[in-house]
């Protein structure tokens, strides 16, 4: 039986094209399971798969989606069964495998994630990568043993996909939230989510040539890079945690070492596509017991077609148009 996809091809001289194909089965790669996605989401990454972007997908033609949960059609793992409920996020999925822009996948059995019990398939979508990396980040924030008494937390790009689930993983968790975004009408947004305060982006950018600033912040979750990076570092307080998930607005990090040696701050960072599958087993459960957030969802989310993904919101997410989470329904 064919199923749809979206299909990314190389026309030629740079150009690539967007189209919902018929494919097979037999068409994916080689595989232990054999997965029917029903939904799936978009990441920035997917956006740039899309597009052609060969630092993400060096061939073409492809189907994107990093993040995929569906029910399990073929299994040659003992660990899961036919009609085992799963998702998968990162690893190669939707990088250079056939990704969950499709109504199946085929994948090593090494990627494939129980889903829990107290999440659909659709929430852990409207988690996803974006979630998932939120949650990758207070655990880590946690490994430093920083305590909600700490401080305020902030998190940037805020009514973003990670910044969305940051506040509320951390809301959650018992964290005082501080939401910094470029949009000023998201009060209510964020506060719905558990921050205790909105700010404009300017509370995290310092272009004076301090080397430290007066302590606002116990940690920060960071989706921002450059200049907002290092601000966070700057004016944060002594033994606190920053971490860095994001670069929407720079790649590059321009600081001194002392925050680090004055005031004993931590900079962690967050590669979740990678995260090794015991520590995304541990995330997953605390995602579904003490960070619950299932009634957050739905305002993060947006249920769109495969169709209505390829002809309008993989354009919005390049533009940075989009607020919260892009879910695709793939039933
Ligand atoms: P989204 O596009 O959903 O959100 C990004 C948000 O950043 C926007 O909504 C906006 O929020 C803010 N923003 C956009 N442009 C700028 C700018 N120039 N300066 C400051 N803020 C800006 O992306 P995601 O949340 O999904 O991803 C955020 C970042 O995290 C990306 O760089 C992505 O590549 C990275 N990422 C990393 C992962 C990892 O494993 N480390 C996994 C997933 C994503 P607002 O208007 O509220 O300020």
């Amino acid at each position: 039986m064919p199923f749809k996809a979206l299909w990314i091809t190389e026309t030629g001289s740079g150009k690539f094209e967007r189209n919902i194909v018929e494919r097979y089965i037999d068409d994916l790669p080689a595989g232990e399971m054999v997965i029917r996605v029903h939904y799936s989401s978009l990441n920035y990454k997917d956006a740039l798969s899309a597009t052609g972007n060969k630092g993400i997908t060096r061939k073409f033609p492809h189907t994107p989606g990093i993040d995929a949960a569906g029910v399990i059609e073929i299994s040659r793992n003992e660990r899961f069964a036919v009609g085992d409920e799963v998702l998968v996020t990162g690893y190669d999925l939707g990088m250079n495998t056939c990704g969950g822009f499709g109504q199946y996948i085929r994948v090593p059995a090494s990627w494939v994630v129980k889903k829990p019990e107290n999440y659909s398939l659709k929430d852990c979508m409207i988690i996803g990568t974006a979630g998932f990396t939120a949650a990758c980040a207070v655990y880590k924030m946690e490994l430093m043993k920083l305590q909600p008494e700490a401080g305020p937390i902030v998190v940037t790009g805020a009514t973003g996909g990670v910044g969305s689930l940051a506040i509320s993983i951390l809301s959650k968790a018992g964290y005082e939230v501080i939401a910094v975004s470029g949009k000023s009408n998201a009060q209510d947004y964020v506060t719905h989510l558990g921050a205790v305060r909105l700010e404009p982006r300017d509370f995290v950018t310092d272009t004076s040539q301090k080397a430290l600033l007066k302590p606002k912040w116990a940690g920060a979750i960071d989706t921002v890079g450059g200049n907002t990076l290092a601000t966070l570092l700057k004016g944060c307080m002594p033994e606190g945690c920053v971490v860095s998930t994001g670069l929407v607005s720079s790649p590059k990090l321009d600081t001194t070492v002392y925050p680090f040696i004055l005031n004993g701050i931590n900079l962690l960072g967050v590669g979740s596509a990678e995260t090794p599958m015991n520590v995304r087993v541990t995330i997953w459960e605390k995602l579904a017991s003490q960070w619950h957030i299932k009634d957050k969802l739905p305002a993060i989310a947006r249920e769109v077609t495969l169709d209505e993904l390829n002809t309008t919101y993989i354009d919005n997410i390049l533009q940075g148009n989009i607020m919260g989470r892009i879910v695709v329904n793939l039933n």
